[in-house]
């Protein structure tokens, strides 16, 4: 009930579309029942306008109440007998039936539409919320999340909300007040008879729910196997090339054959109980009314009925009607498990709360003008231990070059200075300030980074490089591709700045990716460049290129470069070998060189297979 309310939220201001929604349901179910109810009016001018005679208007002498609409239909009725005679009576009954029919028509209409607006409204609203709380985590929940979960969650599960949540507050609006006014009506026509069927609800209610139990826990698996699914998607699709490469397509399509089963044997069994609910209502519904036509039949065939056969007739018509709502009632109590199921994933995803946020008081660093501080620094994934008590300066305007063994803790140290991660213990400084005091924008944005791995965007090349700056003009970003040795390659391309580089730059080659990344990078004009392996999966001649234009990059800037081939930092200010998150050795290449340890190693390694 929780979630449902708190999905309900996410429709605010709910006034906007429940008041307009309530009037016009009420006006729609007004003039549909007032329908039935002149049925027995009609019937009886049919069959016995002619001998009426027992209700006059003398007889009937005082204005009947609302509890009695009925007989309130009948005076009128009567009345137009005796003052139009049988004929003019009909064709007033018809003619009120066909207005309110339209009337009721127009109301259900303008009251769908408002119901419409409403669920659009919220799932706008949802979706927007999910995803921004999505792009506010912080890097760690991505490592440990499937990336088909999240996507099925944002764009599958907010669906199911929308189809089941707010599909219900349709009924939750509409079918009780139907189901009253119908109430109403049986209850004046004949008050004993509507008490004795009423009985059966219970009994039928008691099965459904029965039915529906599982349904929540179906509901769950079957989204859960559905983001399986979109993950496997991803993954094939990211990965075809590789899956090609290795013959692996049977291998993923059987595991993707084999989650679809799985999916569709939930689905199948779910679909099943749901379905299962509307028949059971529906056949107690109709039972219902034949005990009804039994019971009541058998008191007018015997002459012991309190009431005349057209009223008897009109309250069978009226009880069949009441089976609608009612089934309506019960079918959404058996979908809305499923709403309910992905709107808990949903709301999950938006509570989640990003480890990495700005402090109450954080304040906001404009420049960067001494250095970068690491003191006694330790960090773990989960237990294992990745750096321990590392101490580090990096001042203004040098090149720092980080090299090890791989996984020796280069990467996780860099990803702590822009606060993709919290160290667990000591503290990262700029200027003197920690970093965790810092506003996360303002310290990102001293910073460019250029990964191994070039990550670009379906777009054209300017918008890439031009990458979330929307005032950038097109003299910055020819020259941003300049310093990055870009421009050349670019004008080359069919459409120059304008060009498609395709999902994720596949249209480019390594090194041409590279250097839009470092274009890209040299754009935001950044004091502090942070690269990663920004060489490495290069070939020698487009490393070329790029090691040219990360020089021209790291002109007058602070660099910390992490470095496959050691012989593209042999220049750097200085040198630090860290190895199992240890710095074991520094210092310039000359001085590592003539200590004869790690970094003498490394450098003897790679002359050798050179
Ligand atoms: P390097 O860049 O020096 O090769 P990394 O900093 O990438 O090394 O990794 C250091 C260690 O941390 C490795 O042993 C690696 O297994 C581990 N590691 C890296 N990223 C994660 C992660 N997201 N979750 C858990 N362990 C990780
Ligand atoms: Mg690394």
């Amino acid at each position: 009930m929780k979630t449902y309310f708190r999905l309900l939220s996410f429709a605010k201001p709910i006034e906007k579309f429940a008041i307009p929604y309530v009037i016009t349901t009420i006006f729609a179910v007004v003039f549909s029942t007032l329908n039935l109810a002149l049925l027995a009016p009609l019937l009886q001018t049919l069959f016995f306008g002619k001998n009426i005679g027992h209700t006059t208007i003398a007889s009937l002498g005082v204005r009947p109440s609302i509890l009695h609409l009925m007989a309130a239909f009948k005076y009128y009725v009567d009345y137009m007998i005796i003052s139009y005679g049988s004929w003019g009576a009909l064709k007033f009954v018809c003619a009120t039936i066909v207005i309110s029919v339209f009337l009721g028509n127009v109301f259900r209409y303008y009251s769908q539409r408002v119901m419409e607006d409403m669920r659009v409204h919220t799932l706008r609203n949802l979706r927007n919320k999910v995803f921004d709380s999505v792009m506010n985590l912080h890097l760690g929940f991505f490592s440990n999340e499937r990336k088909g979960d999240i996507i099925s969650k944002i764009a599958s599960d907010v669906q199911v909300v929308q189809f089941t949540v707010t599909g219900t507050l349709q009924v939750v609006f509409k079918e009780p007040l139907t189901l009253i006014f119908y109430m109403v009506l049986l209850f004046s026509i004949s008050a004993k008879l509507t008490f004795y069927s009423l009985l059966v609800v219970p009994v039928s209610a008691f099965i459904i729910s029965r039915i529906v139990k599982r349904l929540k826990a179906q509901a769950v698996a079957s989204q859960q196997s559905y983001g399986n699914m979109i993950s496997y998607l991803d993954e094939a699709l990211s990965g075809i090339k590789i899956i090609k490469a290795f013959n692996a397509t049977d291998f993923i399509k059987k595991r993707f054959s084999s989650e679809n089963q799985s999916y569709s044997k939930i689905v199948r069994s779910m679909a099943r109980r749901q379905q299962m609910a509307s028949p059971v209502s529906e056949f107690f519904g109709v039972t219902m009314v034949a005990c009804i036509v039994l019971y009541g039949g058998y008191l007018v065939l015997n002459n012991r009925s309190p009431l005349s056969a057209p009223d008897f007739i009109t309250y069978i018509a009226i009880f069949s009607q009441v089976t609608r709502p009612a089934k309506a009632i019960s079918d959404s109590f058996s979908t809305i498990h499923s709403g309910i199921a992905a709107g808990e994933r949903v709301l999950a995803l938006i509570d989640e709360k990003p480890l990495i946020v700005d402090s109450p008081n954080a304040v906001a660093i404009s420049g960067f003008n001494e250095s970068i501080e690491f003191k006694q620094v330790s960090f773990a994934y989960q237990e294992k231990e990745v750096l321990s008590e590392v101490n580090l300066k990096i001042p203004k305007g040098k090149t720092i070059a980080l090299v090890g063994p791989s996984g020796g803790g280069k990467s996780t140290l860099m990803d702590l200075i822009p606060r993709f991660m919290e160290p667990q213990s000591g503290e990262i400084l700029v200027d003197g300030k920690n970093i965790q005091a810092l506003t996360v924008d303002s310290l990102r944005a001293l910073m460019g980074i250029v990964n191994q791995e070039s990550i670009l965007f379906n777009d054209t090349i300017f918008n890439n490089i031009a990458f979330g700056k929307t005032d950038a003009t097109k003299e910055q970003v020819e020259n941003a591709a300049r310093i990055a040795n870009a421009h050349n390659f670019i004008v080359e391309t069919e459409e120059g700045y304008e060009t498609n580089i395709g999902d994720r730059g596949t249209k480019l080659s390594g090194g041409q990716r590279q250097r839009i990344c470092i274009a890209r990078a040299v754009l935001n004009n950044p004091p502090i460049m942070l690269l990663d392996e920004a060489t490495s999966a290069l070939d020698t001649e487009s490393e070329k290129l790029v090691q040219d234009a990360l020089n021209n990059l790291m002109k007058n800037r602070t660099s910390l470069i992490i470095a496959h081939r050691l012989s593209t930092i042999q220049n750097a200010d200085l040198i630090i070998v860290l190895e199992s998150g240890k710095i074991v050795e520094k210092g310039n290449h000359l001085e590592l060189i003539n200590h004869n340890g790690l970094y003498r190693k490394l450098i003897d390694m790679q002359t050798f297979s050179a």
